[in-house]
């Protein structure tokens, strides 16, 4: 829970952002912060405290109502689309619901956003194997629905992976699994950000022991608390 030593060039810079929703209280208040490259990041707080709406912006798929976000340097708000979407994919992003689909294989899931980027089929196959093998997925013609929690948590990780992000941002990855389980997702995330990748992590409360450099963003009502 240290400062980070890389804060002089921080990956991701989070100024004073607020996001309204009509005339609701705001979802998120006045945030501010920061993520280096390779940091262990937990958003927290209560349900209702902003950490999806932040993951979201995070990812560029909401805007701000007000205040700036910028990735590498890029400010989120100027990037005309083209540049948002490649922004996108240089970032690994880990729904909440997962959204894998269900009538394709593992391989096939952890593919597609590698096809999508433009890769040629066979080194697309290649590198999807490569990131089902590094998170331990060794079935990897199986269709989700035959997989548990935690199988599926693995390769929506590996789809997150296989662009081979700055940055990853995970929402409530550990939220419905067991023990065991969840301390292997956590695992993982340590590997990856260890290896240099910012991992952003969102969670409403751990039962499972994060990284000792974790930083933690206490969210409450959309302010951050500490
Ligand atoms: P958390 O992820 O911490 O549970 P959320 O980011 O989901 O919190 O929600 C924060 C607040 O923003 C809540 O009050 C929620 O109702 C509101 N909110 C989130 N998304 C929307 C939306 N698309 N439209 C209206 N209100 C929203």
């Amino acid at each position: 829970m240290n400062e980070s030593p890389h804060e002089a060039q921080p990956l991701i810079v989070v100024d004073r952002i607020c996001k309204r929703y009509g005339d609701a209280p705001a979802a998120i208040d006045d945030v501010s912060f920061t993520v280096a490259r390779g940091e262990f990041r937990l958003l927290t707080g209560p349900s209702g405290a902003g950490k999806s709406t932040l993951l979201r912006m995070l990812a560029a798929l909401e805007s701000p109502s007000s205040g700036k976000i910028a990735v590498a340097d890029e400010e989120l708000a100027r990037l005309k689309p083209r540049a948002r979407a490649a922004l996108r994919r240089s970032l690994g992003i880990v729904p909440q619901d997962l959204l894998l689909l269900p009538d394709r294989s593992a391989l096939d899931n952890v593919m597609l956003p590698a096809l999508v980027a433009g890769l040629a089929r066979a080194e697309a196959e290649d590198r999807a194997r490569a990131a089902l093998a590094r998170v331990g997925i060794a079935d990897v013609d199986r269709y989700p629905p035959a997989l548990s929690g935690g199988a599926q948590q693995r390769v929506a990780l590996a789809r997150a992976i296989v662009n081979r992000p700055v940055a990853i941002l995970a929402d409530e990855p550990t939220a419905h699994l067991e023990d065991s389980a969840a301390a292997g997702i956590v695992r993982l995330l340590d590997g990856f950000s260890a290896s240099g990748i910012a991992v952003v992590l969102a969670s409403h409360g751990e039962s499972v022991a994060l990284p000792e450099r974790t930083r933690v963003l206490r969210l409450a009502s959309g302010r951050v608390v500490s």
